[in-house]
Formats: C-alpha cells, sequence, structure tokens
C-alpha cells in the first residue's frame, strides 16, 4: 500500500548506534517531513478504528512514544498519558525496572494517570527486545487498566520482542528482520 510505502521510504538506519552491533533505525525523516508523517498517524487511526470499537486512553513512551501517540489520540477524540523514564513525573507514581535491549531503565506512570478498566492502546515508535513494552504493560496493569494493545511503527522481529508480550495484543506497522 501507497501510505505504507510513504513511512518505509523515511526510516533509515545507522550501524553500530549507539553501540557496536546495534542497527539503529531512525524515525527522524519521518516526523520531517509532513506527507509521509500525516499517512503514518492515518495507517495508525485506520487500524484501531477498524481493531477497536471503544478505546478510553492511548499512553505513550518515552520519548519517541510521546511524538505519535497525542496526535493520534487527538484524532481518536481521547487522551494521552505519559509513561517516562524515572524522575520525571510529579506526584504519586508506580516504578518498575526492565532491561534494554541495550543497559537497564526504570520507568514511571502517574498514579492516577488511568482508571481501573479504562481501555488503553500502549504506542511506541520501535519495539526490540520488548522489555520497554512489556514493563510498560506492567505499570498499566498494576492500575488495573485494560490493555488493548500494544501499538507501533516498527517491529524488530529477529529480537522476538512480540514473544515477550505473551497474551498482549500487539500490532506493527512496519517488521524488519
Ligand atoms: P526494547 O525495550 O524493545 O528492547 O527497546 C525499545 C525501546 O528502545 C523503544 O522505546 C525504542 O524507542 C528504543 N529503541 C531501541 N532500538 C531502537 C532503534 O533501532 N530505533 C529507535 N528509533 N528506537 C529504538
Amino acid at each position: 500500500e501507497e501510505r505504507l510505502r510513504a513511512v518505509r521510504d523515511r526510516v533509515r538506519s545507522f550501524p553500530d548506534f549507539p553501540v557496536p552491533g546495534v542497527l539503529f533505525r531512525d524515525i527522524s525523516p519521518l516526523l520531517k517531513d509532513p506527507v509521509a508523517f500525516k499517512a503514518l498517524i492515518d495507517l495508525l487511526e485506520d487500524h484501531l478504528r477498524a481493531s477497536f470499537p471503544k478505546i478510553d486512553v492511548i499512553a505513550g513512551l518515552d520519548s519517541r512514544g510521546f511524538l505519535i501517540g497525542p496526535p493520534l489520540a487527538q484524532r481518536l477524540g481521547v487522551g494521552f498519558v505519559l509513561i517516562r523514564k524515572k524522575g520525571k513525573l510529579p506526584g504519586p507514581t508506580e516504578s518498575i525496572s526492565y532491561a534494554l535491549e541495550y543497559g537497564k531503565a526504570e520507568l514511571e506512570i502517574q498514579s492516577d494517570a488511568v482508571e481501573a478498566g479504562q481501555k488503553v492502546v500502549v504506542v511506541d515508535d520501535l519495539l526490540a527486545t520488548g522489555g520497554t513494552m512489556r514493563a510498560a504493560c506492567e505499570l498499566l496493569a498494576r492500575l488495573k487498566a485494560d490493555i488493548l494493545e500494544c501499538l507501533v511503527v516498527i517491529e524488530l522481529k529477529a529480537l522476538r520482542g512480540a514473544a515477550k508480550l505473551e497474551a498482549i495484543p500487539f500490532h506493527s506497522l512496519l517488521q524488519y528482520d
């Protein structure tokens, strides 16, 4: 499909970033091109409208999930909530530490970000090992959210991140080996 090609054409790759052996997929050209970025949000909106009759909240992952989540939430007429790296959010929070593709990190969500039973879609730019997305889902589960789906632009298939999400539904627009 043409919109998907417009998106794929605006993802570029950098070998050995941020550490040797990692091929980093960079979405900067996608954000910089208004036609391709609109195509991206259109595709994500179409997917969610076709998949779920009701969504209450879009949750975005620090930091590129913050670029994709808010325009998508606006399209759907729903709210957006932040899942951030540790130490950035005021007030009562839930936090979780997890292993990264390269390193270790901790995520947080404000305790009042979602209400019990709210239907949430979690968005990020890319799924690698799945550790970040899994940790985010754990935070949302602690708040008793109903996680409809984890949604990313790019899935790095070889790292088998989707398997780490176990029973949580997952969808990616683009897949790389
Ligand atoms: P994971 O926890 O699945 O191993 O890593 C995914 C997280 O790291 C996402 O938040 C994503 O933004 C970031 N990440 C890891 N590798 C890449 C990459 O090659 N390109 C981009 N854009 N983000 C990456």
